[in-house]
């Protein structure tokens, strides 16, 4: 019998999301529909009284976007962030993408308040 042999894979990518919490009304679509089940109702209350969704397993999100295509709320989503720095050290320009998107969110989130 040939055992084949598995070697653990670098990934290229790794998952990053970003909530918006008061956003959320608690519909559960996102962490239903989350392929890895990295998502868990938080025990914290937002300013509307739900219970946003929390990362239990941040290796386990792959930056897939499901939650963010189910979300009826845009109150979340995934992207891609690259493993890998550029040669001078830096962040690459993807890392730098998901800084400015979560910016955006927190901006969007601040106007809803106002
Ligand atoms: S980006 Fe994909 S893997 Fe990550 S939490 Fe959302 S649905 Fe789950
Ligand atoms: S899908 Fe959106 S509104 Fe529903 S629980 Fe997830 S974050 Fe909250």
């Amino acid at each position: 019998m040939v055992m084949a042999t598995t070697t653990a894979k670098a990934r290229k990518f790794r998952g990053e999301i970003f909530i918006a919490e008061d956003r959320c009304k608690e519909c559960g679509f996102c962490i239903e529909f989350c392929p890895p089940k990295v998502l868990e109702f938080s025990v914290k209350f937002n300013r509307h009284g739900y219970h946003p969704p929390i990362l239990v397993n941040e290796d386990g999100c792959t930056g897939c976007d499901l939650c963010g295509l189910y979300c009826p709320d845009f109150a979340i989503y995934g992207i891609r962030v690259p493993t890998t720095t550029t040669t001078a050290g830096r962040p690459s320009e993807d890392q730098g993408a998901a800084r400015d998107t979560q910016e955006e969110l927190s901006t969007a989130q601040e106007a809803d308040r106002n």
